[in-house]
């Protein structure tokens, strides 16, 4: 058994949908499981139609018209969808009566765009004489926590998605991704771009073969190709690389989306919808093949590198457990680190900043430097020695700035801060003498 993830871009025209079809097809052997996210911008145009209840009017005809022009190029039953359309349109009413959008009604509002995508993409399948059933998440057995907007998977949902899959042989089940309902029967959803998650979390439930991602690129590549022109994808990645990536600023998979992959050892694969016959990216436990320590470098910017200094003669253990407690009650995230007996250095992203300084300055100063850049090397480390003394002399014969460097804690990420205005400049730099060394090319 397989899982099948189609992301938006996947399904953004009624052409897509055939070819997307196309390949379900090609792959029947492997009995797939389809996770679709909305067609094309459809979350977007629901935000937006929430908004404009809210302030304005009601319209959502961009999102009507939109899925009716694909059902009518599809050959569907034009009603297929019908009964949604017009349990949206009611909502929108109710948001611009009551002039109110609680992130709880903003996730009902966005579960439409995934179950007019499941309806449609199963119908398409069952017209091509392919036996195929939809289902919401919650009916396919997932169970999150009430925190809107970004709930969490409760663990009762494996059991319940084999219970509820059960009986799907024969049949390709096409089931939501992104959304789901908590205990009380709320509809929830798993933040932007949850439909990864999705798929890793039904793919772990059911002990898959394969997790494929199918999205609008070639899959994970070696740097930012806006700023690296010859970045290339990358074939294989262990799942603790992909994501200190994820983690550490590539774009094409969210840091959480693969955990419940990596539990389970399912191997994930990346691929490019534009290009089925690609191989894309496969993130599985253990790589075969490598061709260097470093297998990407990737970049955060507009990081703040915070600087704490002890002021009471606090214990070493002490001031880093009340420092660590202050992190925690704001729920802020700290990405690099670096400590001393009395004193700490740390990254932030700039928005976090808010309440910090206050609390802080209870027990110690601070001191912030804005305009900062994450710059990450990504890669099984053999020699530790060896890659630090290469990434130093890269940088001084540039005469960049190295403000803080942090390597050891996971062995596949260097990280060192340099400011914004550097970064550009510390990338195509790094990434020469990693990729091209010896100006080799
Ligand atoms: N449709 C949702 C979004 O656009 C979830 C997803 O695409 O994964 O964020
Ligand atoms: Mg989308």
């Amino acid at each position: 058994m397989i899982i099948m993830k189609f992301g938006g871009s996947a399904l953004q025209t009624a052409e897509r949908i055939r070819e997307m079809a196309a390949i379900v097809q090609k792959h029947l052997e492997q009995r797939p499981l389809l996770v679709l996210s909305a067609m094309g911008n459809t979350t977007e145009n629901l935000i937006d139609a929430g908004q404009s209840a809210l302030h304005q009017s009601v319209v959502f005809p961009r999102i009507e018209e939109f899925h009716r022009n694909i059902i009518a190029q599809l050959g569907l039953p034009p009603k297929l969808i019908d009964g949604l359309l017009s349990e949206l349109n009611s909502l929108l009413r109710g948001i611009s009566l009551i002039k109110e959008l609680s992130s709880k009604t903003r996730d009902t509002l966005l579960s439409f765009g995934e179950r007019m995508s499941v309806r449609i993409f199963s119908a398409y399948l069952n017209q091509l004489g392919i036996a195929s059933s939809y289902f919401d998440g919650w009916d396919a057995g997932l169970i999150t926590s009430s925190d809107h907007a970004r709930a969490e998977i409760l663990p009762e949902s494996y059991d319940r998605i084999r219970e509820s899959l059960s009986d799907i042989k024969g049949i390709v089940p096409v089931i939501t991704g992104y959304i789901a309902k908590d205990r009380l029967g709320n509809i929830t959803t798993l933040g932007r771009g949850g439909s990864d998650l999705t798929a890793s979390i039904i793919g772990k439930a059911l002990g898959v073969d394969e997790i494929q991602l199918w999205k609008d690129v070639y899959g994970i590549l070696s740097a930012d190709p806006r700023l690296i022109p010859e970045a290339a994808p990358l074939r294989q990645l262990s799942f603790a690389e992909a994501a200190e990536l994820a983690y550490f600023g590539a774009k094409v998979l969210h840091p959480t989306s693969i955990l419940p992959a990596m539990c389970a050892a399912i191997p994930v694969r990346v691929k490019n919808h534009r290009d089925p016959d690609h191989l894309g990216t496969l993130i599985l436990a253990e790589p075969e093949s490598r061709e260097s320590g470093v297998v990407a470098i990737t970049h955060k910017s507009h990081q703040v590198l915070v600087h704490i200094t002890s002021t009471r003669m606090l214990g070493q253990s002490g001031f880093l457990a009340r420092v660590f407690q202050i992190f925690a009650d704001l729920k802020l995230s700290v990405d690099v680190i670096a400590t001393s007996e009395v004193s700490i250095s740390l990254t932030l992203s700039e928005n976090q900043l808010s309440q910090l300084r206050e609390k802080i300055e209870e027990i110690a100063t601070i001191k912030i430097e804005d305009s900062k850049s994450i710059i990450s090397l990504i890669g099984k480390v053999e020699r530790s020695s060896e890659l630090l003394e290469k990434i130093m002399r890269a940088l001084n014969s540039e005469r960049i700035d190295v403000q803080m460097i942090s390597h050891g804690a996971s062995k596949t990420n260097t990280s060192l801060i340099v400011n914004d205005a550097e970064m550009q400049r510390s990338l195509a730099i790094l990434y020469q003498t990693f990729f091209h060394p010896r100006g080799q090319s």
